[in-house]
């Protein structure tokens, strides 16, 4: 029963990579982050949005409070199957079988140390009682639950010959699942292809596919994603991954990067997966914000940066064919994609311009922009969609309203019964015109997005809202992200500065103003 669960995944006619997804149990190992019930929730939901076939949603041993949470996950979710850890002794197995009892495919993952290393310090047990004790904690398991999965924890710094045995052992005990875990980030790409590829060849039920390979990979020298893919390549069919690669240390296989390769190196790999990568942003956005980390900017396929071009021969390239200087299509398309500066050249400028406000401009107006443009690229690190729209309209090529900021201060309220902030905001356009607004809420930015509504009355969702910032011994500069959206379309922005209100607003005026000048509205918006 239990190998018809795991075949019928994979028996499809591209082979097809199960993934395991282990945000929530490993990814809530990582140092410094913890995710409450209900943020826990929030991403199982998400992890069965994306497609993923296996939700490993916690080690249900570890506190009351986890086995409840993972109690709620099992209720709440329908398609996937959810996944538990548990060493291999059996109160550990009962209580996590205990806690997905109610699923609907229920998956339970045991886990056994068999390096030198851990066994002498660890377990201070010989090879032959960590066989034993494996090998019952399967029998035992198998009673609980539709597939039984094992991890010989640090597999690659195991002896070979050892493994094989442990593999052997497991897998007669009735293990679907053998876990090849590259626990501390040790192996290479090359060595791990090797290492999976002669476990195939020795241990008979991997080779007659009655017992598949997973991979868990760790990010120690920045191979998890590359171990895993050749893990893949050599013939595992499982998949472990975090959303961001977050997890132990320096983190696992980032699931949008494995799958992401996997997709766009399909004539090398041929296999498939399940997973909808067009929820990579979204899915990026919410571990972000639970965990109130920034995604760095070169992260592979979700950093900011990662769809972005800044030199003018690339810029140039990318106006003419977009897959010149970029393999990746990104999930959604922004207007944020090309980054003006002292780099960009004249094509680079006029694609931007057409990205921003849907212009085209003839040759004699773009040279006249672009030779007032890089006298500002001179004096500034970067050139905002705001600055842009001032040059067309100054030059008469536009006529919208371009607002800027002409004054803005807030206070706060503090006393005994509450903390408010009120925010006083004046903006004014390129015509001598002004607008002013002002509004209270419980932080400062509830006050600015409330006055800036006020202020505009079209209905700009904010979707990711970031900042962090960078301290030496006398000053404190600040970057800031925001991401928007508006009837369907992202508008995305980046700020550097010293004073985050203003950043903010500045950010939000540039989305705005790309929006009056697209839709041309009119100055009573
Ligand atoms: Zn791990």
């Amino acid at each position: 029963m239990t190998h018809n669960l795991h075949n019928s995944l994979i028996n499809v006619p591209e082979r097809k990579i199960i993934i395991l997804d282990t945000t929530l149990r490993d990814g809530d190992q990582s140092p410094g982050m913890a995710f409450s019930a209900h943020e826990k929730l929030e991403i199982a939901i998400l992890l069965e949005r994306l497609g993923v076939d296996i939700i490993e949603a916690g080690f249900p041993a570890s506190s009351r409070g986890e086995y409840n949470i993972v109690r709620e996950i099992t209720s709440q979710i329908k398609n996937s199957i959810i996944s538990v850890m548990a060493r291999s002794i059996p109160g550990d197995i009962e209580k996590a079988a205990g806690a997905i009892k109610d699923s609907v495919k229920k998956h339970l993952h045991l886990t056994m140390a068999t390096s030198p290393i851990h066994r002498k310090y660890k377990l201070n047990k010989s090879k032959d009682e960590i066989i034993k004790m494996a090998a019952d904690s399967v029998k035992f398991a198998k009673s609980f639950a539709d597939s039984v999965e094992i991890g010989a924890e640090d597999s690659t710094r195991t002896e070979f010959n050892f493994l094989c045995e442990f593999c052997i052992a497991v897998t007669e005990a009735g293990a679907d699942v053998v876990n090849i875990s590259d626990t501390v980030g040790y192996s290479q790409p090359d060595e791990f292809f090797r290492l999976i590829k002669n476990l195939r060849k020795h241990v008979h039920a991997f080779g007659s596919g009655s017992a598949v390979i997973s991979v868990h990979c760790h990010n120690d020298l920045g191979m998890a994603t590359a171990n895993t893919l050749s893990g893949i390549l050599a013939g595992a069919s499982q998949a472990e991954t975090t959303l961001l690669g977050i997890g132990e240390r320096a983190g696992n296989a980032a699931m949008e990067e494995v799958v992401t390769a996997l997709n766009i190196r399909k004539n090398y790999y041929s296999v498939s997966t399940g997973i909808r990568s067009e929820l990579f942003p979204e899915a990026a956005r919410l571990i972000s914000r639970v965990n109130a980390i920034r995604v760095h900017p070169c992260k592979p396929v979700v950093g900011s940066n990662v769809y972005s071009h800044s030199a003018g021969i690339h810029q140039h390239g990318m106006a003419m064919n977009d897959e010149t200087y970029s393999i990746i299509k990104p999930a959604i398309t922004s207007t944020s994609r090309f980054i003006l500066s002292r780099h960009s050249g004249l094509k680079g400028l006029k694609e931007k311009i057409k990205q921003i406000s849907g212009i085209e401009l003839n040759d004699k107006d773009a040279k006249v922009i672009y030779s007032q443009f890089k006298k500002e690229a001179d004096k500034k690190k970067s050139i905002s969609s705001t600055d842009i729209l001032k040059l067309l309209h100054n030059k008469g090529i536009l006529k919208s309203s371009i607002w800027s900021i002409k004054k803005i201060y807030y206070f706060d309220v503090k006393s005994s019964e509450k903390h408010e902030f009120s925010v006083f905001l004046e903006l004014i356009n390129q015509d001598g015109m002004e607008k002013k607004a002002n509004a209270v809420g419980m932080t400062k930015w509830e006050a600015i997005i409330k006055a800036l509504k006020l202020a505009f009355h079209f209905d700009i969702k904010i979707i990711d809202f970031s900042s962090s910032l960078f301290a030496d011994e006398s000053a404190l500069s600040e970057r800031l992200h925001i991401e928007t959206e508006f009837e369907g379309n992202i508008y995305a922005d980046e700020s550097f500065g010293s004073d985050s209100l203003v950043l903010f607003v500045e950010s939000y005026l540039n989305i705005v103003n790309q929006i009056i000048v697209r839709y041309q509205f009119t100055d009573s918006v």
